[in-house]
């Protein structure tokens, strides 16, 4: 079997060795660069608690599979998770509904929670304070891992099998050669490896250095504290350092809580951030003990002050008692708060597991040791992926203000479409300044400041007509909503509107070897005459949506290729450097371009009439079809145009170089003011492209969906040999599907969802809603849910809400009237 070293002997890299064990790998080294028995990261002083359920349906996977994992490691009949189960306590309304959210998603996701009054909180929770509390969410297999006991007893498992573990020694360089990963370096000589894994911790951002990789994790400081003895503790008789009552949540004032025997310990998440510079901690000593550990720092009392007061008020019990023991403990942090998991895209056989919690890190290191062992994950990793930052993302103050902010908000009530307030206008397209004059409100996106709306259409609400009046809101789905968007809906369903579509992905494929890429991995035949467009999937191996993409032959060897998922640039230039290794006069270029051009969508019926008026290009019908790209001038402004529109109208998208973009605005601005023209920003088109059909990546189609089951089987050209996943394809076309996604309506027009909501069907969750909106055009709330097969159009759901079950119809394919297919854009 291939040699593998995994760097660091925490949770994560003793359940990788295990997991990899497990799928019959043989060549193992772990490289711990302090003792095994207690290496010093943040796992040896890791209070373990394991609350499951997350807004992400992925986190609260990979937490699943880690409870079931640690329930399953067991030495002398006692297991690795204590599972007492969870309360999560509110103590004020917002986070009252907060939990009803909440249990919105563990309903989602799969996960038995209950919604339980004040009584019943101090029922099963007698220590807490009743005045206090307005309720609270239980979550029964929540509980405790006892991480560095597993840690001890995945070591002893895995030794058994070979695996060979060195402590005591760093790893102070990655070797390699011709791109690929040969070893790691280490004071007392080389370890040669095909696979090296750096699950280092909080140290990532130095062993990632080593492989020229950026990690985009803060290591910071989070304070954990341990009262002297309680009586009301000792009554309970807990075993030493145990507990039995659930893990505490008090996620209003930042603070957790779990018994250690007598004593309670306390986190606290309201202080200030504490960045650390792991690099300069030096190394780990010999002699880790609990005291003295590079990821414990010194507690600073006076930033614990404010949690001691609540926690006093809360359980009172702590009254009479003072903090034993106090430290600012390091964990890593990232710009959005997921993993980095996954191969590096510039050093082959270099992949790294980083800035996992103990709650999810059995799951990621099943994860990455199915990644290397050629199986599918289960669980969709693309939100964990180690590519999916964009290169501004990866400088380091970025990471370190958004690791912080991250720190901040751990426990908020975020809103999503809550804008983010700093670093902002970092990424703005060549359009800004008139966005900015037509009082656009911007949200952020991988940096990218793009419109939602524009304040200079709210003069046109007065004209909306009757049936496009949009409902009154409820107060959360009111949040970061204007009324506006009806009206750029509107316009764009009835005269024209331009969208700034500049920061979607772009990427050139060039060369003689262009088209053998493009046909290697997209499901769609490409090799089509220059000037064709086509909408197509991209799949992993195992057949499951791995990106779609919009493929335009722009000639004989070069393809602008959109793309939506964030690792494509990184696939297709290994695809590429492979495929020229192979067969040198096949070479290709894989150019990300996405900065130095800018795209328009023009859309709306009246949308060639005023891109005819300024091109001396027939843009008609006959000459001019569907999915079709031209270069063409408009008002003497090189484009590429492309016949497509997200929000199924008549439309061109128009591409440009970004020095030519403002000039492609203003011509087409002073062109469309005949014609009522409107800037138009993503709530309109979001509700749009929901009544049109169009499924949006990472929410509607992940890898979890085939695409059959997100209806794009017809993306897939019947008869279509040798493209990645289709033998996978070929074995799911055997088997009979049991689920698809569809489109649910609500029944009363007027209660607007936003994403996320389990759907229930005959009283049981069925599935959740993976995107919703405000259908304008239709007059009612839509959104989409892969549901059972079994439930068919015209079935009545329920969709739930804050705990609210609101009634839905499924619905067709497309709104838009007619049996129209979900469409390509
Ligand atoms: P680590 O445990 O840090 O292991 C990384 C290992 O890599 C270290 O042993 C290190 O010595 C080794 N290493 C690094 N560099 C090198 C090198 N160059 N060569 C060789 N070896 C190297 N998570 C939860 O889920 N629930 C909680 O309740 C919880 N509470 C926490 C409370 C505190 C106070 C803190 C600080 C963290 C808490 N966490 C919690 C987070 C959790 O502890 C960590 O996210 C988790 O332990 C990280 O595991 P790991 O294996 O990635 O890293």
């Amino acid at each position: 079997s291939q040699r593998v070293v995994i760097v660091g002997a925490g949770i994560v890299g003793a359940n990788l060795a295990d997991e990899l064990v497990s799928r019959g790998w043989t060549n193992i080294t772990v490289v711990e660069q302090g003792p095994l028995n207690m290496p010093g990261g943040s796992t040896s002083h890791a209070p373990g608690l394991v609350f499951q359920t997350n807004s992400s349906k992925t986190m609260t996977q990979l937490a699943q599979y880690t409870v079931q994992k640690l329930l399953s490691l067991e030495k002398d009949g006692q297991s690795c998770f204590n599972q007492v189960g969870g309360l999560e306590v509110a103590t004020t309304p917002e986070r009252m509904q907060e939990l009803k959210r909440k249990q919105g998603w563990a309903f989602s996701w799969g996960i038995e929670t209950r919604l339980v009054s004040p009584e019943e909180c101090v029922q099963m929770y007698p220590l807490l304070n009743k005045e206090k509390v307005l309720g609270g969410l239980h979550i029964a297999s929540d509980g405790l891992a006892l991480a560095a006991r597993a840690v001890q007893l995945l070591i002893e498992r895995t030794k058994k099998a070979g695996v060979q573990y060195i402590d005591l020694t760093p790893v102070t360089a990655i070797e390699k050669e011709n791109g690929h990963v040969t070893g790691v370096t280490t004071p007392q000589g080389s370890i040669p490896a095909d696979i090296v894994v750096c699950c280092a911790g909080f140290w990532g951002v130095e062993v990632g250095a080593m492989a020229g990789l950026s990690v985009a994790l803060l290591p910071l400081a989070h304070q954990y504290a341990k009262t002297a003895p309680i009586d009301a503790l000792k009554r309970r008789k807990n075993p030493a350092n145990g507990a039995t009552l659930p893990i505490l949540r008090h996620q209003d004032q930042d603070l957790y809580y779990r018994e250690h025997g007598d004593r309670y310990g306390i986190g606290y998440y309201g202080h200030r951030p504490m960045p650390v510079n792991a690099g300069s901690l030096g190394l780990t000593p010999k002699n880790v003990t609990e005291k003295n550990m590079p990821s414990r720092q010194e507690f600073t009392p006076q930033d614990f002050d404010p949690a001691w007061k609540e926690s006093q008020d809360l359980l009172p019990v702590m009254k009479d008692v003072t903090i034993d023991d106090g430290f600012n403990g390091i964990f890593s942090f990232t710009p959005d708060g997921g993993p980095l998991v996954g191969e590096s895209p510039t050093l082959d056989g270099f992949f790294v597991a980083e800035a996992v919690w103990v709650t999810h890190s059995a799951g990621v290191a099943r994860a990455v040791a199915q990644q290397l062992s050629g199986e599918r994950s289960e669980i969709d990793m693309s939100e964990c992926d180690i590519s999916r930052f964009d290169e501004v993302q990866l400088a380091p103050e970025y990471v370190k203000e958004t690791g912080q902010q991250n720190f901040v908000e751990v426990y908020d009530i975020i809103h999503p479409l809550a804008p983010k307030q700093s670093p902002r206008n970092l990424r703005v397209t060549p359009f800004y300044q008139r966005q900015q004059e037509l009082g656009a409100y911007f949200l952020e996106s991988r940096a990218w400041e793009r419109p939602h709306w524009y304040e200079a259409n709210e003069a046109l609400v007065k004209d909306l007509p009757l049936e496009w009046q949009p409902v009154d809101r409820d107060e959360w789905s009111s949040r970061y909503y204007s009324p506006i968007a009806a009206v750029e809906a509107w316009k764009t369903r009835t005269g024209v509107a331009l969208y700034d579509m500049t920061p979607l992905r772009r990427l050139e494929v060039s060369g003689p070897g262009a088209i053998d890429i493009l046909q290697r991995v997209c499901t769609s035949d490409i090799c089509k005459e220059v000037g064709t467009v086509t909408y197509t999937l991209l799949l992993n191996e195992f057949g499951y949506i791995r990106s779609d993409a919009i493929v335009a032959r722009l000639d004989e060897t070069t393809f602008q290729v959109g793309v939506f998922s964030p690792d494509s640039l990184p696939y297709l230039t290994i695809e590429a450097r492979r495929l020229s290794e192979r067969s040198p006069a096949r070479w290709s270029q894989v150019r990300d371009v996405t900065g130095g051009t800018c795209s328009l969508g023009v859309w709306g019926p009246l949308s060639r009439d005023v891109i005819s008026q300024i091109s001396s290009e027939d843009f008609s019908d006959k000459a001019f079809g569907h999915h079709r790209v031209k270069r063409a001038f408009l008002s003497g402004i090189p484009v590429t145009a492309i016949r497509l529109s997200h929000v199924g109208e008549l439309g061109w998208e128009l591409y440009t170089t970004a020095d030519n973009g403002q000039r492609l605005w203003d011509a087409l601005w002073k062109a469309g003011q005949e014609h009522g023209i409107i800037a138009a920003g993503r709530a309109a088109l979001n509700a749009l492209r929901l009544e049109a059909g169009n499924l949006d990546w990472g929410t509607d189609m992940t890898s979890e969906h085939t695409p059959i089951e997100a209806d794009l089987g017809h993306l897939v050209t019947r008869g279509k040999q040798g493209f990645v996943g289709q033998s996978a394809l070929e074995k799911h076309a055997s088997r009979s599907i049991s689920k698809r996604i569809r489109t649910i309506v609500v029944d009363d027009a007027q209660s607007v969802i936003l994403g996320k909501e389990p759907v229930f069907y005959q009283g049981r969750p069925v599935g959740y809603v993976t995107s919703a909106a405000f259908g304008y055009t239709i007059g009612k709330p839509i959104a989409y849910s892969y549901l059972p097969f079994r439930i068919e159009e015209c079935d009545a759901v329920e969709v739930e809400y804050f705990g609210k079950r609101i009634t839905a119809t499924v619905g067709p394919t497309s709104l838009l009237g007619g049996q129209v297919r979900r469409k390509s854009p």
